[in-house]
């Protein structure tokens, strides 16, 4: 998100300097996700039934959705705006806006692609929703149904149609949606290509730059403090993921946030390799063809910022597979090495994205869940738009970094 940002405001004038806390063998978030991009992804996080699934899997170790039972004012906040938020009428009021944003990102990267070369795998092959169980597909009937309202294109497709659809694959399952808008490419080779670009055209990036406090004058901020000095600005924009809200509240802002943890696996020597990418429904992994491996991703892990590795995790990713996808045995995927990141989750499932009202030079860009590689470039522009003094075209309102702010 932050090389992204810098990016657009970099092409824009703007002289940029990111600070990133970690060094150049980091491998957070944006670098080992699924890689979807997801018009299809209209419906929030927060959506009906999602807190009680929550709360059911809790307490089964292998689930691909869990909320670990702690006791934190930060958490029990959250999950009260979460609730709030999980309505159907919620869903209906931010559809429209989460299929514009990763709309017109989905444009951004076949643009950046012809700016940047064909070096980070982005291929427009859609995405399918693969589902075991009639239930799951009448259920996902109506995403496609909602999607179709919306005038994103969702086909229902039985098992003859997918194995035609993509003939690299066995499929073994009852149907699926597929929605042909959606892409998919390798995240850890476009954030390469990015930051590439961004240093050719003048940015900076500061390794090991943890920014540990903020220097403002009344409601103008100057400086952020790091370990290795202060770096002076005439504006910011904060974009440290997972952590963001932690680094906000040293200037007393509010914009609540819980890690949500997922983990993925790749494969170099798959035995067969679909063209489109997938999530298994029941099992919500993610399967994603870059290049010559294919990657597998999954759970929604919310249990602090801690990137540990839970095993039994894992293995529920790792089992479910082959009901899927037959020629995928589980011992295919003995001995590789397991990747964790952590999502910056907002309670009401949509980014916080706008200027913050205390403060007139600092620009928040973060909070993008389950979408932040697919709506990376969109928030960029959005970002140099703001910084231009332009309005954005979008519902800035709702995207707002303000919304959990308390009344003064
Ligand atoms: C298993 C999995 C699969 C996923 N699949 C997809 C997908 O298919 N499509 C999609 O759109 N999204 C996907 N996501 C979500 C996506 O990866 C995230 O939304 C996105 O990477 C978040 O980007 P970010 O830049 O906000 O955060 P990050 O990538 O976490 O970047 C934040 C950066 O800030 C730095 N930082 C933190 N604190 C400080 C500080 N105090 N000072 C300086 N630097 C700091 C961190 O080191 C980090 O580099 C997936 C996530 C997971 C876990």
């Amino acid at each position: 998100m932050g090389l992204c940002c810098g990016y657009y405001a970099q092409k824009e004038g703007w002289q940029v300097t990111i600070l990133e806390s970690g060094d150049e063998n980091r491998s957070g978030c944006s670098f080992g996700n699924a890689g979807m991009v997801v018009p299809s992804h209209m419906v929030p996080l927060a959506a009906p039934g999602m807190l009680g699934l929550g709360v059911r899997m809790m307490f089964n170790r292998r689930s691909p959705f869990a909320i670990k039972p702690r006791i934190t004012a930060e958490l029990l906040q959250w999950s009260y705006n979460f609730m709030k938020a999980a309505t159907a009428e919620h869903v209906q009021r931010v559809a429209p806006l989460l299929r514009d944003l990763n709309l017109s990102s989905r444009e951004a990267y076949l643009e950046l692609e012809d700016e940047l070369g064909p070096v980070f795998n982005l291929t427009q092959r859609g995405l399918i929703m693969l589902c075991k169980t009639e239930k799951m597909l009448d259920e996902e009937e109506k995403t496609a149904d909602l999607a179709r309202g919306l005038g994103v294109p969702a086909q229902v497709l039985d098992s003859a149609a997918l194995n035609e659809l993509d003939p690299g694959i066995t499929m073994d399952v009852c149907g699926g949606i597929y929605f042909p808008r959606d892409c998919h490419l390798s995240p850890d080779k476009f954030v390469a290509a990015i930051t590439r670009r961004f240093k050719e055209l003048g940015g900076v990036v500061a390794l090991n730059a943890e920014v540990v406090d903020w220097r403002h004058r009344g409601n103008c901020i100057t400086a952020v403090a790091t370990a290795e000095g202060e770096y002076e600005g005439d504006e910011f924009v904060l974009s440290a993921g997972a952590w963001s809200s932690l680094v906000a509240s040293k200037l007393g802002l509010r914009i609540p946030m819980q890690a949500g943890k997922g983990y993925s696996i790749t494969l170099s020597n798959a035995p067969q390799m679909p063209e489109i990418c997938s999530i298994l429904m029941e099992a919500r992994v993610a399967v994603t063809p870059m290049g010559d491996n294919l990657r597998f991703g999954g759970t929604m892990e919310i249990a602090g910022l801690d990137q540990s590795v839970s095993r039994e995790r894992v293995r529920g990713i790792i089992e479910s597979i082959p009901s899927y996808f037959p020629a995928f045995e589980s011992s295919l995927f003995r001995g590789k090495p397991v990747w964790s990141g952590l999502r910056p989750c907002s309670p009401d499932g949509i980014p916080y994205i706008g200027r913050f009202n205390s403060f007139n030079n600092l620009i928040c860009a973060t909070g993008h869940a389950m979408m932040g590689l697919s709506l990376a470039p969109v928030t960029g522009r959005i970002v140099a738009n703001l910084l231009q003094g332009a309005v954005p075209s979008f519902d800035m309102q709702a995207l707002s970094p303000n919304r959990y702010q308390p009344v003064k």
